[in-house]
C-alpha cells in the first residue's frame, strides 16, 4: 500500500489507462491513493462507524505516509480499545474492496457491512493468529485430541450433535442437532432453515442459539454440547474474546443457564457427520422446511450406526 501498489485510477489514467480519474464512489475529486482510503466519503464513514480516530487536524490528502503513520500510532495506543485497533487493517481492506465493487461490478455496497464484515475477519483471524492464553485453553492442542467417532455421553448426560452449513451465494443457512442419550439412542433430532448469514461462523452460531433453545424447550438437564468448528466452542467458552458477537452469545448463555449442567467440546467432523448431513440437506437439498422429530432421520439409520463404530 505505502509503495503505491493500488490499481487507482489517477495511477492508471498517469499511465494512459482510461482517462477518467475521478472517485466512482463520490463523484467529486481525483482517486488518490489518500483520497480513496482516508478521504473519500467512504473512507469517512468507514472509519467513523470503526470509531478509529482521525488524526488531529484530520487526514492528509495528499500524503499517504503520514496517515499511515498515525493509524500505526493509534494501532499502538492503549486508550483505543483492543478489538478497533486490531480492525484497523481489516477496515482498510474492506475499503479497498468496498472501491472495486463499486468499480467494477457496479455495486453500491453497504459500508455498515464493510465494518462487520471486518470486525468478524479480524475476530475470526486473532483467533487462528494469536489467541488470548486463556481462550487457546479451549482448543485442542493437536488434532489428535478431538474425538473422531461419535462416542456416548456420561451417565445422566444427553449429548447433543449440532451440525450447520452455509451457502455463500445465497447466504442460507441451514441448522440441524441431533441429540443421543447415555446408551447412544436417538431421542430427537430437527432441521430448520436459518436466518441469511454474511459468514459461515456467524450461521454456525446462530445455529448454536437455535439449537440451545430447542434444548431448553425439551427440558433437557444435562447435556453435552458437540460441535466440529472450534471457533464457535471458542466463542462459546470464552464469550468475552468475541465481543462483536455479545448480544448472540449473550442469549446462548441465558439459555445455557437453565441446565443443571453443560458443557461445549469440539469433535472431529467424522463425530459429527450425522447432525452436519442434515444440515447441508437445508443449503444442499432445499430442504426449507423445519421439524422437529422423536428418533433419529430414517435415511441416515446406517449413518448413525457408523458415525459411532
Ligand atoms: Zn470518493
Amino acid at each position: 500500500m505505502l509503495s503505491g501498489a493500488l490499481a487507482i485510477s489517477e495511477r492508471l489514467a498517469s499511465r494512459g489507462c482510461g482517462g477518467d480519474v475521478s472517485c466512482m464512489r463520490c463523484g467529486s475529486n481525483a482517486e488518490t491513493i489518500c483520497h480513496m482510503l482516508f478521504v473519500c466519503p467512504v473512507a469517512r464513514q468507514a472509519f467513523a462507524l470503526a470509531n478509529i480516530p482521525s488524526p488531529v487536524g484530520d487526514f492528509s490528502i495528499t500524503e499517504v505516509d503520514k496517515n499511515w503513520e498515525h493509524l500505526l500510532t493509534v494501532m499502538q495506543d492503549d486508550e483505543v480499545p483492543c478489538m478497533v485497533r486490531a480492525a484497523i487493517p481489516w477496515v482498510l481492506w474492506g475499503i479497498w474492496k468496498h472501491r472495486n465493487t463499486v468499480v467494477f461490478q457496479g455495486k453500491n455496497g453497504n459500508i455498515r457491512d464493510l465494518i462487520t464484515k471486518a470486525f468478524e475477519d479480524s475476530n475470526q483471524w486473532q483467533a487462528a493468529q494469536s489467541l488470548p492464553a486463556e481462550a487457546k485453553l479451549h482448543y485442542p492442542a493437536k488434532q489428535g485430541a478431538l474425538e473422531r467417532k461419535w462416542c456416548k455421553p456420561v451417565t445422566g448426560f444427553v449429548k447433543c450433535n449440532i451440525g450447520s452449513s452455509w451457502y455463500s451465494k445465497s447466504r442460507l443457512s441451514g441448522g440441524a442437532w441431533i441429540v443421543r442419550d447415555e446408551y447412544g439412542q436417538v431421542l430427537y433430532h430437527a432441521r430448520d432453515a436459518l436466518p441469511a448469514s454474511d459468514s459461515q461462523f456467524l450461521a454456525a452460531l446462530q445455529c448454536c442459539s437455535w439449537s440451545i433453545e430447542a434444548l431448553c424447550i425439551l427440558q433437557v438437564a444435562k447435556v453435552e454440547i458437540a460441535l466440529d468448528n472450534a471457533m464457535v466452542i471458542d466463542a462459546i467458552n470464552s464469550p468475552t474474546a468475541w465481543p462483536r458477537f455479545s448480544l448472540l452469545l449473550s442469549n446462548i448463555h441465558e439459555n445455557l443457564s437453565k441446565f443443571g449442567s453443560w458443557r461445549a467440546t469440539q469433535v472431529a467432523s467424522t463425530a459429527n457427520s450425522v447432525a452436519m448431513a442434515i444440515s447441508k440437506s437445508v443449503t444442499r437439498d432445499g430442504r426449507l422446511q423445519s421439524y422437529l422429530s422423536l428418533g433419529g432421520p430414517s435415511w441416515l439409520h446406517h449413518q448413525v450406526r457408523s458415525e459411532a463404530s
